[in-house]
C-alpha cells in the first residue's frame, strides 16, 4: 500500500516520466555527493549540467528557447521530488524563479540570450530584493540605479543571496530615479563575469541548507548596460515581484509537502526497526497516533496544494492561496520535522541522521519567500476586514 494518495488532477504520464526520471537521477547522482555538497558549502556546476542533460530545469520553459514546452506543473513535479529525495540544499528553485522572470518580462533577445544556458544548466542564476537594512520591507530598498548614457550604474548591497558565490546571473532590484517611492523600482539582469566594481562576500554558515551557497553582493559603480533592464521601462520592479512572488510562494509550499513526505517515510522506517521496552516504537500507540495525525496533515495539505498548482497552470492562482500554501505549508513542515525527530530519540539529534537534516533544512522555510507574517497580512487583504 502507498503511505499518500496520488490524485492530483494536473498530473498525466508525462508529469510521472518526469517524476521518475528525476528520482532516478537524485537518487544516483544527488543523494550519494550532498554530503560533499554540504561541506563545501556549494553545488557542483557539473551536478546543474548533468540535470539540465536530464531535461528537469526546462519542463514549463518554451521550446524555442530549450525547454520542454508545458506548464508550471512541470516545475512542481521537479521542485517535489528533490524536497522528497531529502535535498533541499540543491535550490534549483530560485534559477526557476529567475527563469520565469525572464519569460514573463524580457525581450525576445534578452530570452533567447539568457534562457537556454539556465535551463542546460551552463549558467546558474540568483535573485537579488534582501539588503542588509531590509528583507521584509521591499519597498525600503536603497540600492540605486543611475543611467549614464547606454548603461546604468549600480552601487548598495545585498544580502542573505542564494547562489551569491555561484551566480553568473542576477537579477538585481534597485530604484531608479531618485525618489524613495516603490515605483522607482527596477529590475536589471547582472552578468556578474568580471563585472567591475562587484564584490561577493565569503559564504555565509547557516543552520540549514548548507549544500546552498548563500552570500552578500556589494554593488561598487557596477556598469550594467541599459538593454539589460527587464521590462519595457524603468519603475516596473515591484509590479514584477508582485506578479512573479505568488508562483515562488507556491514552489516554497510544494517543497515543504516534498519534505514532510520524505520526513515521514525515513521516521516510519526508523520506528518500524528499533525497539523499546520489548516492542517496536511502532507499536507504541502514541507513535502510531503521531503518525496519524502527521500523516492526515499531510494528506490535507496535498490536497491544497494540488489545487494551487492546478490554479497556478490555469493562471489563476491568487496572492492569498498561495500565501497560504507557503505559510501553512512551511509551518507544517516543521511541525513534522518537529516530531519525527523526537520518535528518533538521540539518533535524532545526530547529523549523520536523515531526520536531523531535514529539521534544520525546514526553519528558514517560513522565513524566506516572505516571512510567515507577512503571508498572513497579505491573505487578510482576502479577508473583508
Ligand atoms: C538561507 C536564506 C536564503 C535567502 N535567499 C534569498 C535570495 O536568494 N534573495 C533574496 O533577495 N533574499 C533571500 N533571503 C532573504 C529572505 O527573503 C529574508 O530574510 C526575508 O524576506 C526576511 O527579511 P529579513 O531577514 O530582513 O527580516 P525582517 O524583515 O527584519 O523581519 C524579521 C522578522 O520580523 C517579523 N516581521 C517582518 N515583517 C512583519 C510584518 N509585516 N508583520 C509581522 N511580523 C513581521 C517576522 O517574524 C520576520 O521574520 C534569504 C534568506 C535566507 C535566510
Amino acid at each position: 500500500m502507498k503511505l499518500f494518495t496520488d490524485t492530483a488532477s494536473w498530473k498525466t504520464d508525462e508529469h510521472g516520466l518526469i517524476a521518475e526520471t528525476a528520482r532516478k537521477f537524485f537518487a544516483d547522482t544527488l543523494t550519494p555527493e550532498m554530503p560533499r555538497y554540504i561541506k563545501q558549502g556549494f553545488i557542483d556546476r557539473e551536478f546543474w549540467q548533468q540535470a539540465g542533460a536530464q531535461g528537469l530545469m526546462g519542463g514549463s520553459v518554451p521550446v524555442a528557447y530549450g525547454g520542454a514546452g508545458g506548464d508550471m506543473s512541470f516545475d512542481a513535479t521537479v521542485l517535489y521530488e528533490i524536497a522528497a529525495s531529502g535535498n533541499a540544499s540543491w535550490t534549483y528553485i530560485v534559477q526557476g524563479i529567475v527563469i520565469h522572470y525572464i519569460l514573463a518580462f524580457g525581450t525576445k533577445a534578452q530570452k533567447q540570450r539568457w534562457i537556454p544556458g539556465l535551463v542546460s544548466g551552463d549558467a546558474v542564476a540568483a535573485i537579488a530584493m534582501t539588503e542588509p537594512g531590509c528583507g521584509s520591507d521591499l519597498q525600503s530598498i536603497r540600492s540605486r540605479l543611475t543611467r549614464q548614457g547606454d548603461h546604468y550604474v549600480l552601487n548598495g548591497s545585498k544580502t542573505f543571496i542564494t547562489h551569491g558565490t555561484t551566480a553568473d546571473l542576477v537579477i538585481v532590484a534597485a530604484k531608479a530615479g531618485n525618489s524613495e517611492r516603490s515605483k522607482d523600482i527596477s529590475l536589471v539582469m547582472l552578468e556578474t563575469g568580471d563585472a567591475p566594481g562587484l564584490r561577493r562576500s565569503e559564504r555565509f554558515e547557516k543552520l540549514g541548507l548548507m549544500g546552498s551557497d548563500t552570500c552578500e553582493l556589494f554593488f561598487d559603480d557596477v556598469p550594467i548596460p541599459v538593454e539589460n533592464l527587464l521590462g519595457e521601462r524603468e519603475g516596473l520592479g515591484f509590479y514584477q515581484l508582485m506578479q512573479q512572488l505568488p508562483w515562488e510562494r507556491l514552489a516554497l509550499g510544494v517543497g515543504a509537502l516534498g519534505a514532510i513526505d520524505f520526513t515521514l517515510e525515513e521516521t516510519i522506517a526508523y520506528v518500524r526497526e528499533r525497539k523499546a521496552f520489548g516492542q517496536r516504537l511502532m507499536d507504541l500507540q502514541n507513535t502510531r497516533f503521531k503518525l496519524a495525525e502527521l500523516k492526515t496533515k499531510a494528506e490535507m495539505l496535498r490536497a491544497f496544494i494540488n489545487d494551487c498548482i492546478a490554479r497556478a497552470d490555469l493562471g489563476t492562482l491568487d496572492s492569498a492561496a498561495a500565501s497560504m500554501a507557503k505559510y501553512w505549508g512551511t509551518e507544517t513542515q516543521n511541525l513534522v520535522a518537529h516530531e519525527c525527530l523526537q520518535l528518533h530519540g538521540g539518533y535524532g539529534y545526530m547529523m549523520e541522521t536523515p531526520v536531523a537534516r531535514q529539521y534544520a533544512d525546514a526553519r528558514v522555510q517560513m522565513i524566506y519567500g516572505g516571512a510567515n507574517e507577512v503571508m498572513k497580512e497579505l491573505i487578510c487583504k482576502s479577508i473583508d476586514l
